[in-house]
């Protein structure tokens, strides 16, 4: 049966590549991000709609359009994230902290306590934060991205909590290293600078993530998978990777 599902950033990378998945067995897709002309490039049959999570009237009109274009939300796919820089704390200037914050912690609360009452009213749902392994162990220079990720974790135990019994699910997505357009973002545009974290390694691609959150997604209705951590074989920890001796 065709769900709705509502995915935030689906511009690029994992979020794009979660949209083409479901799309492809058959669901009805509300994507959202701020590049809005990209949208339909992804999936043409797609609803698209212009969202940025860090703003709060942005949100309410993706999410009412989102509900009035494809009807109850199944699955809601809380992927908009972005890392920006490297800087240690002793070096921050603020400002990259808070768009890590605003768009990873409080734009995702944004979305999910919009969609989850509106789930709730129809019987249940599903819930999925793309978090990261960086959610589990920090890195030099990693401090508030980590942060902003670990957070996700609590968010999604206690909806767990305030939801049970609702029909809810909440799955945390969380991979290592994705070929994606983040490192891209993280480094401000520098092409060199970015190929550089995937040098001599095999990353993941996001349609191995998309694989893992249409695993869960597909699972009948009484199974939650509470967290799927996935890494690329060549990477240990956020720190450890291993790379082919360059010729
Ligand atoms: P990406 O290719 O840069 O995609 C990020 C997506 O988030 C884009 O579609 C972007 O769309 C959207 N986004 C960013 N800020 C937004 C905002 N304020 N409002 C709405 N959408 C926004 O990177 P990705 O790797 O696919 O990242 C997706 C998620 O995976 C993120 O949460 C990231 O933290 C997580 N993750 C990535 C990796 C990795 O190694 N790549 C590893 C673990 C976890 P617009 O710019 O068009 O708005």
């Amino acid at each position: 049966m065709s769900r709705h599902i509502v995915i935030t950033g689906a511009s690029s990378g994992i979020g794009a590549a979660c949209a083409r998945a479901f799309h492809a067995q058959g669901d009805r897709l509300s994507l959202g991000a701020r590049r809005v002309e990209r949208l339909p490039e992804v999936v043409p049959e797609a609803f698209c709609h212009a969202l940025d999570v860090t703003d709060r009237d942005s949100v309410e009109g993706f999410v009412a359009a989102a509900i009035a274009a494809n009807g109850p939300i199944d699955v809601l796919v809380n992927n908009a994230g972005l890392a920006r820089g490297t800087e240690k704390i002793a070096e921050g200037t603020g400002e990259a902290w808070r768009e890590m914050i605003e768009t990873n912690v409080l734009g995702l609360l944004e979305v999910t306590r919009r969609v989850l009452p509106h789930m709730i009213e129809n019987g249940g749902g599903h819930v999925v934060v793309i978090g990261s392994i960086a959610g589990h162990k920090a890195y030099v220079g990693g401090g508030v991205y980590c942060g902003s990720k670990r957070a996700l974790q609590p968010i999604c135990e206690a909806i767990r909590m305030e939801t049970l019994g609702r029909n809810v699910r909440v799955t945390s997505v969380d991979p290592g290293m994705v070929d994606t357009e983040f490192s891209l973002v993280r480094f401000s545009g520098d092409r060199e600078r970015a190929q550089k974290v995937y040098e001599g390694t095999r990353p993941l691609v996001a349609d191995d993530v998309a694989d893992c959150v249409l695993f869960a997604a597909n699972r009948p209705q009484h199974v939650n998978l509470d967290t799927i951590v996935v890494m690329p074989t060549d990477q240990a920890n956020p720190y450890m990777v291993h790379r082919a001796p360059q010729q």
